[in-house]
């Protein structure tokens, strides 16, 4: 293997590539683009475009692509050679400025929530600067913004920008007000933990569950699951372990900061951690990152699923999201220091931050919506689908302290003693893990646990940023104002801690406590994406939106539109897919198994030998393929009931409460079964067959 620093970034038109490869000026005027969101002129556009080319055929390449990021949630490119015909019947390879800059794909197989009519054909992909081009599969990658013949955005990285944009101008009016001109500018960053199952490809195969849908839609309990509790940071089995190996070295040449590696609590479980980088980038790298996964695992005979539940009875997978506020100086502005209750500024931000969970906790549940992630929230693996927050005991009380006047004494830090003489003392943090908690104060940033595992991590990240820079907004409107500045900052975060300390929760969320709790203090509880998706465009969700120019009115309709459509065409597929795998598969086989039987008890019968246990078996799996023929009757009768909606949060609503409902009947009777029926006869491998393959 070549040096890793030799090897990272190798297929990244990064900043090293470009200092070499453009003239001096060429390089300056580019870097200006980058760093202070200025227009790209075309002419340097045409010289950056060459450069970039004659780089990527160095590489092999022939093709280009603008790479974007559709309301599909996953991303989307379509190929271009860089071959132009010359007039004597032979090609060159050519690349301008305005195919860097500028791409037009056919937009109308894209969803658009209404935006734009079918007939409307045209999109197009604008360029991000600030995302360096990539070789993927010996394609040349341009990371573009997505958006509609009238401006519209049609995908997630155009708000992520924006969103980037106005924390950025709230930060900075604070920053300026505690006397600091040296930063220019700020911007949040991210952490994406990436979890993810790992399965053998044959089996997967067998499937159609998990080719349809990514998650298994039958399938009994094995004898053991997780139980025992063996396979969290356990050591890494040969076959998980060259994958992983691959998969960090393909990371590294596109640039992707690929660190941690561990298993994880299920069986076949395990997880990536990236260090942390700035949030548009790393919402591009973990998109590149599952994409890598999936066909990393395909070359070694494996299937990665992403799915947030791919397996009932152990745990789902999710991904954590680590946010933080930083300047372009290096300072992490959500960092308390040595001395929190005397760093006005940090608890100005962090009392951003409480204000705007508190405020926009309907906004957060957002956020995470989707199908998969049901599966997930409050089923005692992943945060229950209440919003609260963590901030640990000190932090709790220096703001306490803060609140009520009253005097705060500095914990003493204490050190950790192993009662061992050769290990080393060190000491202790001053508050332990909270890892029930939805968002998690960790020290110098937040981890929203919510999210999970396939989400694109841009709407989260939209959404934080624009809630905090709201709540930075108004603090600044007030401490603009002028008076006694410090006075008046100590007075905001009295009054935020008196308005929104119910936020506050450090103890356990996984507890029935915590939900009596919590709608006590009349937090919300929107436990599936058909009850938290009207939220999206309550009035003061679009009056923040608007103003912060991050969405309009329509693009909010067109998302909330996206959203409940998948929500539905995905629990639609599923139930075809039950029904399917149904009709086809386990009715022949348990019909099959139980002619078996009975051709046994006539056989022995014959001879005259006990025939007592075929006997009840196959009376038994009768009766219980009859239950199971009248719940495919209940599932196709639950489809048939969707027609009758116009509006699309309706529709949502009744395929949580009657397709799912009825799918899962389905399951409960076919899942008994299995546990019966031979295993020669049984139509694909089991939950034990695929959880312990690799
Ligand atoms: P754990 O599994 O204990 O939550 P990890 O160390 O696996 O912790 O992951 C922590 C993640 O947080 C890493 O991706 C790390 O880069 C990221 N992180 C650390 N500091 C920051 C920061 N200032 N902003 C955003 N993310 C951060
Ligand atoms: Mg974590």
């Amino acid at each position: 293997m070549t040096k890793v620093p030799e090897l990272f970034g190798s297929m990244v038109f990064g900043d090293a590539a470009m200092k070499e490869r453009l003239p001096k000026e060429t390089y300056k005027a580019l870097k200006k683009t980058i760093e202070d969101g200025k227009d790209l002129d075309i002419g340097v556009a045409n010289v950056v475009a060459n450069a970039m080319k004659n780089w990527a055929i160095e590489h092999g390449v022939t093709h280009f692509t603008h790479w974007f990021q559709p309301m599909t949630g996953t991303t989307a490119e379509k190929h271009d050679s860089f071959i132009s015909p010359t007039p004597d019947g032979r090609v060159i390879m050519e690349f301008s400025g305005k195919e860097l800059i500028k791409g037009e794909p056919d937009a109308s197989s894209f969803p658009s929530g209404g935006l734009r009519a079918t007939f409307e054909a045209r999109g197009y992909t604008a360029w991000d600067p600030t995302s360096y081009a990539f070789i993927k599969d010996g394609i040349l990658c341009i990371p573009t913004a997505f958006c509609s013949y009238g401006g519209e955005a049609l995908d997630k990285k155009t708000p992520l920008l924006r969103s980037m944009e106005t924390l950025n101008d709230q930060a900075l009016r604070i920053l300026r007000l505690f006397g600091n001109t040296q930063v220019k500018r700020v911007l949040t960053t991210v952490g994406p933990e990436q979890e993810y199952f790992l399965i053998d490809r044959e089996m997967y195969e067998k499937r159609r569950d998990l080719k349809y849908c990514n998650r298994t839609l039958f399938g009994a309990k094995p004898p053991k699951g997780q139980e025992m509790d063996d396979h969290y940071f356990g050591s890494i089995r040969p076959r998980v372990s060259a994958f992983m190996k691959e998969l960090d070295e393909e990371l590294w040449k596109l640039g992707v900061l690929a660190k941690t590696k561990h298993n994880e609590v299920a069986p076949a479980q395990h997880e990536l951690a990236p260090i942390f980088t700035t949030t548009n980038i790393a919402t591009d790298h973990n998109q590149l990152t599952m994409e890598v996964m999936r066909r990393v695992a395909y070359r070694h005979g494996l299937a990665c699923l992403l799915h947030e539940k791919p397996f009932a009875g152990v745990n789902g997978s999710g991904k954590h999201n680590n946010w933080s506020i930083c300047t372009d100086t290096g300072e992490n502005l959500l960092n308390p220091t040595d001395d929190p209750h005397g760093n006005l500024q940090f608890l100005l931000f962090l009392c951003a931050v409480i204000k705007g969970v508190d405020e926009y906790q309907d906004l957060m549940r957002v956020s995470v919506a989707g199908a998969g992630n049901d599966h997930r929230l409050g089923a005692n693996e992943a945060p229950p689908a209440i919003i609260s927050m963590f901030l640990g005991d000190e932090l709790t009380n220096v703001l306490e302290s803060i609140e009520t006047d009253s005097d705060y004494t500095d914990q003493v830090k204490c050190n950790m003693e192993m009662g061992v003489h050769v290990l080393p003392n060190f000491q202790k943090d001053t508050t332990d893990r909270n890892r029930t908690s939805p968002f998690a104060f960790t020290g110098n940033k937040f981890e929203f646990r919510m999210l999970g595992s396939s989400l694109s991590i841009a709407g989260p990240n939209i959404i934080l940023n624009t809630v905090v820079a709201e709540e930075l907004r108004q603090f600044a409107d007030e401490l603009e104002k002028g008076g006694c500045f410090a006075q008046d900052v100590l007075k905001l975060i009295k009054r935020t801690m008196k308005e929104h300390k119910r936020i506050i929760f450090n103890g356990n969320n996984y507890s029935d406590e915590w939900v009596a709790e919590a709608e006590k203090r009349g937090l919300l509880n929107l436990k599936s994406t058909a009850d938290c998706m009207p939220y999206f465009i309550h009035e003061k969700n679009v009056k923040l939106f608007t103003a912060h120019h991050i969405f309009t009115e329509a693009e909010m309709h067109s998302r909330y539109e996206i959203i409940l459509e998948n929500y539905c065409k995905t629990l639609n597929i599923e139930a075809l897919t039950m029904l399917q795998m149904s009709k086809k598969s386990i009715i022949p086989a348990v019909s099959a198994y139980t002619k078996e039987l009975t051709d046994a008890v006539l056989a022995k019968k014959q001879i005259g030998a006990e025939v007592a246990a075929e006997e009840r078996l196959a009376c038994e799996l009768s009766s219980q393929l009859t239950c199971f023929v009248k719940a495919v009757d209940a599932l196709d009768q639950a489809l048939l009931g969707v027609k009758q909606f116009g509006e699309i949060g309706e529709c949502a609503k009744y395929y949580r409460e009657y397709v799912f409902a009825a799918m899962q009947e389905l399951r409960g009777i076919s899942d008994t079964m299995e546990t019966f029926v031979s295993k020669k006869i049984w139509p694909w491998p089991t939950y034990g067959d695929l959880l312990f393959s690799v």
